[in-house]
């Protein structure tokens, strides 16, 4: 009998059988012709990581356990100790961590870039070993958009990489690969997978051999995405165009509403005009912004944050992102809670910030339940 499904089957195991020898030899000769063993690599992470290098037009991935997983390889490909690192100061508290808490300690420094240095300052940040520059297309959580082409001239022009972290836009709104960088990566634990119930992550370079390069430093520090978690995710990824399109459209209509609401101090989503990169983000995010939105309440303390959380009922406080079901996070306490406080006042990340990951439920119901929470203050 011969089976032919039409989805790949989980392939559950740890191990692959050989004939004999000559087929061990086979494999080794002819790569990619076989599989050994799942941490080098197994048809559902492989599977993934062909389907994330498709839409980001890259040459080749690793799909890796988790989204900081992910960072450490595409920093691993470039940096060896004794090296800097330049990342954008506006970026995920777990990647600054990850630079200043633990990479550091192997030798690896990392300086950090304020926004608006990005692009036009580079060489003032830049050091004899300054290897690449690492920054986000959307930052988290300000929602502050870089301009990837300048970013990549201004990096290759000092002779630096540039790695982007595509996570908040996704390959939907910007492939920055067309823009100059040279690996991007994702927590492909939010949109790709997009249903709050995987962990993962992926790198795709923009070359073979940094490609190859991603793969060993997969294999060999062990982060290759286990196959259950790979099928999960790819299941997720068929979904990501209809689904950002619905994010996308309901994010627009909740900053819209923020905006008029007289219980919110400031609202930061690049579809709105008055977003200081709203033209840029409009071209680079092919008219898009994306399905994040955040807001300092006017009463901008903790205790008004606790209100707000326990009057809404459709964002409930999960500190992730990107599901199919809203939520809504705190970054000073969570995802940026690393951070000194004086770092995060300089980035704008006040007791009265709040991040919501607009889902793709009936836009009303959100809008209804954003209005009785606020009025509730
Ligand atoms: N990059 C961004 C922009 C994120 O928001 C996160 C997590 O929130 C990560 C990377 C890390 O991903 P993971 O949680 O899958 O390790």
């Amino acid at each position: 009998m011969k089976i032919h499904p039409k989805i790949t089957p989980i392939y559950q195991t740890s191990v692959f059988k050989f004939e004999d020898l000559n087929e061990l030899e086979l494999y080794f000769g002819e790569p990619g012709s076989r599989y050994l063993y799942s941490r080098n690599g197994n048809p559902n992470s492989d599977e993934l990581a062909a389907a994330v290098t498709q839409l980001e037009g890259g040459a080749g991935a690793v799909a890796t356990g988790s989204g900081m997983a992910a960072i450490f390889a595409a920093v691993m490909a470039y940096c060896e100790a004794g090296d800097h690192v330049l990342c954008a100061a506006d970026i995920y508290g777990g990647s600054s961590a990850l630079l200043s808490q633990e990479l550091s300690r192997l030798g690896i420094t990392v300086s950090y870039v304020p926004f608006a240095d990005l692009t036009t300052n580079l060489p003032a940040y830049a050091q004899p070993r300054t290897r690449l520059l690492l920054c986000e297309t959307i930052s988290n959580p300000l929602l502050r958009v870089i301009d990837l082409r300048a970013a990549a001239n201004a990096a290759h022009a000092l002779g630096l990489k540039l790695v982007v972290d595509n996570t908040f836009a996704t390959p939907v709104l910007t492939r920055p690969f067309e823009h100059g960088a040279d690996l991007v990566m994702h927590s492909v634990t939010k949109y790709l997978a997009g249903h709050s119930d995987v962990t993962a992550g992926a790198v795709v370079a923009r070359t073979p051999e940094d490609a190859a390069r991603l793969r060993q430093i997969g294999t060999l520090f062990g982060l290759t995405l286990s196959p259950m978690e790979s099928w999960l995710a790819v299941r997720g990824l068929k979904t990501l165009r209809l689904r950002m399109e619905a994010h996308c459209r309901n994010a627009q209509a909740v900053a819209e509403l923020l905006v008029r609401h007289p219980a919110v101090g400031q609202v930061f989503y690049p579809g709105l005009p008055g977003h200081p990169q709203h033209q840029l983000a409009a071209v680079q995010g092919a008219g898009s912004f994306g399905g994040m939105v955040s807001f300092r309440l006017a009463d901008d303390t903790t205790e008004a944050v606790s209100r707000f959380m326990r009057a809404s009922q459709r964002f409930p406080f999960a500190p992730s992102l990107a599901g199919v079901d809203s939520s809504l996070s705190y970054p000073a306490g969570t995802s940026h809670r690393a951070l000194t406080e004086e770092q995060r006042q300089e980035l704008g990340i006040t007791a009265g910030l709040v991040r919501l990951s607009v889902g793709i439920e009936p836009a009303a119901e959100l809008l209804a339940d954003l209005q009785q929470a606020l009025d509730a203050k």
